[in-house]
């Protein structure tokens, strides 16, 4: 027997399938998805089976060592959707099929998460009882009526049970333990209103991309409950994508209480042990449902009936940090092709590529127009801080202070958001002009009060902060920029009575500790809740009446197209959270652009304006919907080597791709990371004739090149 295996190690140079022969010991275990030990050079390394054959014409070929697996880890849909992933990203096929597994899987032995363990006691039924007294008559009465957990066992007599178990009275039975468990109520289902029961019923039960637009707070997420309740009646599985963990501890919550423990939730938050158990228990149908971020798309479900993209605009679903750089949406779409089975991705605020595919009639468009409460959206007010920041000295204008104190003397709660996009607190000599910057990045470093240091947020790089410019020796370091801790402090002096909630990255980096404030918040412990982005999305407070956003401009004035698309999605959002129950809700947003379209369409809840406008802008600049857009990133260590081979690769696609315009090269927005040169090259294209055969073309020219690096990616959310 010879099995075509799959290394895995992430190198362009062995992304092949190699051929080992199988020691008739092991032949019974071989299947194709699961993996091998096999010797690989002087390493021993681990492979996926990928085909299984009687004999090979290559010459010479060794024993696999091993089984890893006794169960397939990558089924057949899998395997195919590896490498349909492969042929879109440009990455290599052990990438495709890595990314698709929990880490505890992929660990190197040794490091590999256990399995728990509970143990069991339980009566040998053939085992005659006679003769028996004492402490052991009293274990045996303890276990007559079926299996006794090991902790429900008190104060018996060890040796006793011990000596039972070796005559092979007692019988010892360990079962599998998983780490999460899940209430099982099933209660809280609501009667549907109009509008959602039409969207319920426009959805089919064969392939089609449907697209739900429904403004905050319109029930999408009821829908979403009903269409995959009808799924679980077929005896059909569902996956739900959600944004990161952010989302996912209110949505987890509702769909436990509707389906109770037949879903199984994978967010980052979880422990790798903990991801783990919940992977098996899909692979072994415990779990119909899917909830989670990013890679829950790779759930090893079968039979899907239903695959659900919450907050479909997120840019969350799109990989662009490491390879493969997949997108969850397209991933979803070759999945529910396999199944036969709907798509439905839902948004307040669309993104346009989905909206324009849509009007297109390529996707089904589906919309909630109206509120669940029966109210309008909130009442928007933009204050122009232009005028403002003279009146005030701090991040608040007068209205926005004004409203804050009504709502907290009224006893309602308040949102604030700080649009941290881009920005970020660093520290500038006011003497002078210096400014700490990484010695290993062309970046800023951050200033992090709590621990008094200075960051580099891209390599990791940390230093103490200097009172003394190391520049001019002046004692004038400023800290420029507006941080979350300051924005708290300030809040803190205006209001000393409210109690304020703090949430971003650094508190709630902890496990479990963004739960934990969203529920205090929910329980009204407090009266404010400050925060980054982290509080725009998916939340659902019913007694906030005030969302106020202190800085609106700063995700305007990143240089990326979505800019403005990122902008209003992120208002319209956060504004959502505002009056979601019987009290209407207002919004507060201080700009210094206050007639900006973006935000003055967010200010009248106006998505199809804003689309129409933004869709003639991104024609005109031939952006997406209208383009593609493919990124290459040339990089290395020695800068005028990088530039040399990047203006190589530039001529050879203005040879060999046509109908497209090609910008570049030029140096990345961090021109140097971790001391590696980096250079980026834009493909804009209408369609993909021969873009991936020219690309795949320059990646295999580079791939024993050790000094310069090259990496793919179609459709960037940003650059
Ligand atoms: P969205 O996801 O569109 O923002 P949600 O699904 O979160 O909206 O719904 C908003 C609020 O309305 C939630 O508190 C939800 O429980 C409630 N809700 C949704 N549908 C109904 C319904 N049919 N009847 C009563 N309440 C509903
Ligand atoms: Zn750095």
């Amino acid at each position: 027997m010879v099995v075509g295996v799959l290394v895995e190690l992430s190198n362009k140079n062995i992304d092949k399938i190699f051929d080992y022969s199988v020691p008739l010991d092991l032949q019974s275990f071989i299947k194709v998805g699961i993996r091998v030990e096999i010797p690989f050079g002087r390493q021993t390394l681990e492979g996926f089976v990928l085909n299984i054959k009687d004999e090979t014409s290559v010459s010479n070929i060794k024993d696999i060592i091993g089984i890893v697996d006794s169960e397939i880890v990558l089924n057949e849909e899998l395997l195919l959707l590896g490498r349909e992933i492969q042929k879109n990203t440009l990455s290599t096929l052990i990438s495709c099929y890595q990314v698709m597994l929990p880490k505890a899987l992929k660990a190197k032995r040794g490091v590999l998460v256990n399995k728990k363990f509970d143990t069991y006691y339980k009566l040998n039924e053939d085992v005659s009882l006679d003769n028996l007294k004492g402490k052991q008559l009293e274990i045996v009465n303890l276990c007559k009526n079926g299996s006794v957990l090991r902790s429900d066992l008190i104060n018996i007599s060890l040796s006793s049970l011990n000596t039972l178990i070796k005559k092979g009275i007692i019988l010892e039975e360990k079962r599998e333990h998983y780490r999460l468990s899940y209430s099982n109520k099933k209660l809280d289902k609501k009667i549907l209103t109009f509008d959602q029961m039409s969207a319920v019923s426009s959805v089919g039960n064969t392939h089609d991309v449907y697209l739900l637009h429904g403004v905050t707070g319109s029930g999408k997420t009821e829908v979403y409950m009903e269409l995959i309740d009808k799924c679980l009646l077929c005896g059909k599985s569902s996956i739900v994508l959600v944004p990161e963990i952010s989302l996912t501890p209110q949505m987890v919550d509702r769909f436990q209480r509707r389906f109770g423990d037949n879903i199984a939730a994978i967010h980052s938050a979880l422990s790798e042990g903990e991801k783990y158990d919940e992977w098996r228990r899909i692979v072994r149908g415990e779990a119909k449902i899917v909830i989670g971020a990013r890679s829950a798309i790779f759930a090893p479900l079968d039979n899907i009936g239903m695959i659900i993209i919450d907050e479909e605009h997120s840019d969350s679903y799109k990989q662009d940090d490491s390879n493969p750089r997949y997108s969850a949406k397209d991933v979803a779409i070759i999945r529910g092709k396999y199944h036969n089975c709907p798509v439905v991705m839902g948004s307040a605020t669309p993104s346009l590529e989905s909206f324009a595919r849509a009007k297109k009639g390529v996707f089904k468009l589906l919309s909630l127009p109206n509120r669940i409460n029966g109210k309008g959206l909130p009442d928007v007010e933009i204050i122009d801080m232009n005028n403002e920041i003279k009146r005030s000295k701090g991040h608040f204008s007068i209205p926005l202070l004004a409203a804050i104190s009504e709502k907290i003397m009224k006893n309602e709660q308040v949102i604030l958001l700080l649009n941290r996009r881009g920005y970020s607190s660093f520290i500038t000599c006011k003497n002078c002009g210096y400014t700490f910057k990484c010695p290993n990045c062309d970046i800023s470093l951050t200033y992090h009060k709590t621990s008094n240091t200075l960051r580099c947020h891209y390599c990791g790089y940390g230093t103490k902060v200097y009172e003394v410019c190391p520049e001019c020796k002046e004692k004038s370091l400023n800290n420029l920029g507006v941080g979350t801790e300051k924005v708290e402090e300030e809040l803190k002096g205006l209001f000393p009575d409210a109690r304020i909630l703090r949430m971003d990255f650094d508190t709630t980096s902890r496990k479990g500790s963004h739960e934990k404030m969203i529920t205090a918040f929910k329980n009204h412990e407090y009266d404010i809740l400050l925060g980054t982005q982290i509080v725009a999305k998916g939340l659902d407070f019913e007694n906030v009446t005030l969302v106020g956003v202190i800085n609106a401009d700063t995700s305007l004035n990143i240089p990326d197209f979505r800019s403005s698309e990122n902008t209003f999605s992120l208002l319209s959002q956060v504004a959502g959270r505002s009056g979601r129950s019987s009290r209407s809700g207002e919004v507060i947003i201080q700009s210094f652009n206050p007639e900006h379209y973006a935000i003055e369409y967010s200010k009248k809840h106006d998505y199809l304006g804003f689309y129409n406008k933004e869709m003639t802008i991104r024609r005109e600049l031939k952006y997406p919907p209208y383009y593609y857009i493919c990124y290459i990133k040339i990089s290395g260590k020695d800068k005028d080597l990088v530039l040399l081979e990047s203006n190589k690769i530039k001529r050879s696609l203005d040879r060999n791709i046509n109908n497209s315009i090609i910008l570049g090269p030029s140096p990345s927005t961090i021109f140097r990371l971790n001391n590696i040169y980096r250079y980026g090259i834009i493909i804009k294209y209408k369609n993909d004739d021969n873009i991936r055969e020219i690309l795949d073309k320059i990646i295999e020219h580079y791939k024993n090149n050790q000094h310069i690096k090259i990496d793919i990616d179609f459709n960037p959310s940003h650059f």
